[in-house]
């Protein structure tokens, strides 16, 4: 099964690649998990990302396929993946649609997840991360134990992109670079669209009856 996950940040993406993962054994792709462990083990890719993260920018195209390409043929990859935040341009996303064909493969489907901008602001506002594992969690769902992660016991932090300011300049980014891109995926026909608003189990298992669905067509 191979699947993009699509939508602004704070939608869910993380949250709903993890039940998927978990559920069907595939391999999690997130380019901003891959990017975060680089800057923190700055690495050559992690010099590179830093200053375009901090600011709620996008890392450069021609980076970020490097970084993809390099993914999809590792061994993790092969049977099945989620892919969370990638792609986030056209140019991406085009660039996707060349490794798929020379490596023979196919997306199974293009989900995307709608939420409103204010309520992005409100669930980013109240985000923590781990900062061992990257489980995401949210202030109120911590109940006042706020310090650890319940997963590995590791530090919970706000991301320092996930700040109001921020978030405000990552969804005019979306808006401008990343919206875009549901025209590409609609001509595909393998584009389909979900309520983020929703509570999380309702939207996993919205997302578990398409992909079962889609799975009875092919
Ligand atoms: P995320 O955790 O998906 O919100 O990503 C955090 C940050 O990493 C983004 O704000 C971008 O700066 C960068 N990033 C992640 N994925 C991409 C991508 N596909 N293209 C460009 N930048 C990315």
């Amino acid at each position: 099964m191979r699947i993009i996950l699509f939508g602004p940040p704070g939608v869910g993406k993380g949250t709903q690649a993890k039940l998927l993962t978990e559920e069907f054994n595939s391999a999690h792709i997130s380019t901003g998990d891959l990017l975060r462990e680089a800057v923190k083990n700055m690495t050559p890719l992690g010099k590179k990302a830093k200053e375009y993260m901090d600011a709620g920018n996008l890392v450069p195209d021609e980076v970020m396929i490097g970084l993809i390409e390099e993914v999809l043929k590792s061994e993790k990859a092969q049977r099945s993946f989620i892919l969370d935040g990638f792609p986030r341009t056209v140019a991406q996303a085009k660039a996707l649609d060349r490794m798929f064909e020379k490596m023979g493969i196919a997306l199974d489907a293009v989900i995307s997840l709608r939420v409103e901008h204010d309520e992005v602001i409100r669930r980013l506002g109240n985000r923590r991360m781990c900062r061992t594992c990257g489980r995401i969690y949210n202030l109120d769902q911590l109940n006042g134990d706020m310090d650890r992660c319940k997963n590995c016991g590791g530090e919970l932090y706000h991301r320092d992109d996930d700040k109001p300011e921020t978030v405000r300049h990552r969804l005019d980014v979306y808006l401008n670079q990343t919206k875009p891109l549901k025209d590409f995926y609609r001509q595909t026909g393998r584009f389909i669209q979900i309520d983020g608003m929703q509570e999380i189990g309702y939207v996993h298992k919205q997302i578990l009856d398409i992909i079962y669905k889609n799975r009875n067509h092919h």
